[in-house]
């Protein structure tokens, strides 16, 4: 029934000069989002994009695709009449009706617009004369011009096009329109949502894995490959770099004590992560990361693994409670694959009683022991980096 979408923006709107490079970008991360589905047609026109569907395509999955756009307030799915002659145009305002809205004892309103400034109505009157029929054939619907149940829009153009029905978006900004991040990517919980998060505001995404075979195993990998492939339906392609981590976690489980083991082995993940970062343009990094979650995500642990960077870190979880943060997992289909029961690196290696209030001093201290090797050490992870394509 529906042969196109109308799909309306909200904050992008408010962008004055640049606008059109946010509408720009929208309409390219929506035809992008809609190729692998057949030959959809997206075009932007009048503070909204408008995309044309091709003969046969499946509505609700294009209806899935859509809503894993940013950008998008929301979507309006669209009849299309071939002729906008008026005993045309009602009868299929009419059908539509008859079969949209099984149950019409409901209120509603007709709104039309015209584009087509010769044809014989204008547009008062397409809404009266169209109200009128509408009460005729289906006399259990009453008009409200107030607080109508249900809009019919009604576009006269060369052909028309109706339509009732407001699907909401995810909202954000399109992706692309706000520079690149780094993720750290773990198989956990928490990192998927803050690359979903940060992505949300028009951020494109690379990410970074710290493998540590054979102390983690392939499957772990997969598990965060499986995740990126997840938030890219969202972010649209990343660059995944697995680092391998092994050496350097040894290194320092054999030269610094353990109760400082997780707060060093974070702050060479943030240095190597920087590192990538720079390499691909990225203007910061972004963690799961959340205030007191456990004894590295302290106040104190936090200041100490933020200190090695200069690059801003984004943690958009900084102050969400662990279930608020499982229902947006949820929501964004991470939940399942986040909760496969792999180890994980930084479990490994975990000191029984590690330092909650790491003391900076002390842990740079700690780190003297480290001189000898690790900058060497550094430079082969950073170099020996697999980098894989994930939601290309
Ligand atoms: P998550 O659910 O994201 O794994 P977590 O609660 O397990 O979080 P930590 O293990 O302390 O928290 O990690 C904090 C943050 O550091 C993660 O959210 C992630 O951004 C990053 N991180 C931790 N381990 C890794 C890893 N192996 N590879 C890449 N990033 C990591
Ligand atoms: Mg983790």
């Amino acid at each position: 029934m529906f042969k196109a979408f109308l799909i309306k923006y909200a904050e992008i709107g408010l962008k004055g000069k640049n606008r059109f490079l946010f509408e720009n970008a929208l309409r390219d991360r929506i035809q992008e989002a809609l190729n692998p589905l057949g030959n959809f047609m997206v075009s932007k026109e009048q503070g909204r994009v408008f995309v044309e569907c091709p003969e046969v395509y499946d509505y609700e999955e294009t209806m899935g695709v859509l809503q894993k756009v940013f950008g998008i307030s929301s979507i309006c799915p669209v009849v299309v009449l071939d002729s906008s002659d008026w005993d045309d145009l009602t009868r299929g305002v009419g059908d539509y009706i008859e079969a949209s809205y099984p149950d019409r004892h409901i209120t509603f309103k007709v709104e039309a617009k015209r584009a087509d400034k010769n044809y014989p109505r204008t547009s008062p009157e397409i809404c009266a004369d169209m109200g009128a029929y509408l009460l005729k054939r289906f006399p259990e619907m009453k008009v409200d011009v107030h607080e109508p149940d249900v809009r019919f829009t009604v576009e006269v153009r060369t052909k028309s096009y109706v339509y009732s029905i407001n699907l909401p978006g995810l909202g954000g900004m399109p992706v692309g329109t706000n520079g690149k991040a780094m993720l750290l990517l773990s198989g956990g919980i928490d990192s998927p949502v803050a690359g979903y998060m940060i992505a949300k505001r028009g951020v494109s995404m690379a990410a970074t894995y710290f493998h540590a075979p054979p102390y983690t195993s392939e499957r772990a990998k997969q598990k965060v490959v499986d995740l990126a492939e997840k938030i890219a339906k969202y972010t649209g392609e990343i660059k995944l770099y697995v680092v391998n981590f092994t050496d350097i976690q040894l290194y320092i489980y054999d030269q610094c004590p353990h109760e400082e083991l997780t707060i060093i082995m974070r702050r060479y993940m943030m240095k190597i992560a920087e590192k990538l970062a720079e390499k691909e343009g990225c203007l910061g990094l972004v963690t799961g990361e959340s205030i007191g979650q456990v004894a590295s995500q302290t106040m104190h642990s936090l200041a100490a693994t933020n200190e090695v960077c200069t690059m801003p870190v984004y943690r958009p979880l900084i102050a969400f409670d662990k279930q608020d943060i499982v229902e947006i997992a949820e929501k964004i289909d991470t939940f399942e694959t986040s909760i496969q029961p792999f180890e994980d690196c930084c479990t490994i290696f975990v000191a029984k009683h590690p330092v909650t209030k790491p003391n900076i001093k002390t842990i740079q201290h700690s780190e003297r022991n480290l001189e000898e090797k690790i900058d060497a050490m550094l430079e082969t992870a950073i170099n020996t980096a697999e980098c894989i394509h994930v939601g290309a």
